[in-house]
This record gives C-alpha cells, sequence and structure tokens, in this order.
C-alpha cells in the first residue's frame, strides 16, 4: 500500500529534529568553585545541573542538586570545600552531540536516569571534549508541547 502510517511520520520526525535545534546555553562553574557558590549558580541561573570544565571550555564533569544536598547534609565546609571532589567526573559523564537526534538524546536521559547532558564537541587534536550547550529534559518537554500545538 502507499503512504506511511501516523506513527512512521512522527518517528522520522523525531530522528530528524537534531540536539542542536533545541539545546540550551550551558551553564558552566570550575572544579575550584566551592559548593556554596555552586548551589547559588543554581539559584540565580534557574537550572539543576552544572557543567564542570577547564580552562577552555573542556568537560571535566557534572553537578547535580542531589550532589549537593548529599553533601550539604554531611557536615562539611561548603564555603571551601570545591565541586571537583563531589561532581561526576569523566570518563562518566554521559554526552550527546549537536548533531545526533532528541529522540537518541531523550534515550539517553532515560537509560542513564539523568536530568541534563553536556553538548559536546570532540576536538580535532583529540585533547578533549569542548561543551557548546546543555540538553535537558525541559528542552525535551518544550519540543512535545510545540509538536502537539503545530
Ligand atoms: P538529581 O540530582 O536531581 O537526581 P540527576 O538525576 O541528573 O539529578 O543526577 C543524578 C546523579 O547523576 C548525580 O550524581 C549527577 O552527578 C549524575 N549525573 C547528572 N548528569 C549526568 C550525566 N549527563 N552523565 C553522568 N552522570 C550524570
Amino acid at each position: 500500500h502507499s503512504g506511511k502510517n501516523p506513527s512512521r511520520i512522527l518517528m522520522d520526525k523525531l530522528h530528524s529534529i537534531k540536539v542542536g535545534d533545541v539545546k540550551s546555553v550551558p551553564i558552566v562553574v570550575t572544579e575550584k568553585c566551592s559548593v556554596y557558590d555552586a548551589a547559588v549558580t543554581m539559584f540565580i541561573e534557574d537550572v539543576g545541573t552544572l557543567i564542570v570544565v577547564r580552562e577552555g571550555g573542556f568537560l571535566e564533569g557534572v553537578l547535580s542538586r542531589k550532589d549537593l544536598l548529599k553533601i550539604t547534609l554531611g557536615g562539611h565546609d561548603i564555603y571551601k570545600l570545591p565541586v571537583g571532589v563531589i561532581m561526576t567526573r569523566m570518563p562518566n559523564v554521559v554526552t550527546v552531540e549537536t548533531e545526533e537526534s532528541v529522540w537518541s538524546a531523550a534515550k539517553k536521559l532515560i537509560t542513564h536516569e539523568v536530568d541534563a547532558l553536556p553538548v559536546v564537541r570532540v576536538s580535532d587534536d583529540n585533547s578533549g571534549v569542548e561543551v557548546v550547550g546543555r540538553l535537558s529534559k525541559t528542552n525535551i518537554t518544550r519540543l512535545f508541547v510545540e509538536l502537539g500545538e503545530s
């Protein structure tokens, strides 16, 4: 028979939209940033995940709300303690690239049970992965709403 069925059309659509089409600006700190300053940054920037970078914008780790909550309950000096000791560190960070489909990114969010993924570009000389964005569950939800409206 001719034509595509509706679920096939939806599937093609989800696979054709790229991470680069929906990503947000990355909110970054360095690993020397204190736990206190990281928490303040989360409030000011209104994000739930901070991306930890070194000079040049290269990915070092990620920091979530619960990482901060956990360390705050432990009675540490949060004004002195650097986020480098509590963050999830490379190579254990799940990332996406700009050209990946949003479907693939959503699958990673679900599979790895995380709220956000750094969007990265692997540098030409393999010296590291450069952070170029942030993709969160909010980006996926916003897209979902937009697809439902159009
Ligand atoms: P929450 O703190 O709200 O539960 P997440 O579910 O995103 O937020 O984080 C759960 C754990 O996974 C935290 O320890 C965090 O450091 C880690 N994490 C967050 N994002 C990533 C990621 N993209 N790759 C690997 N680990 C991550």
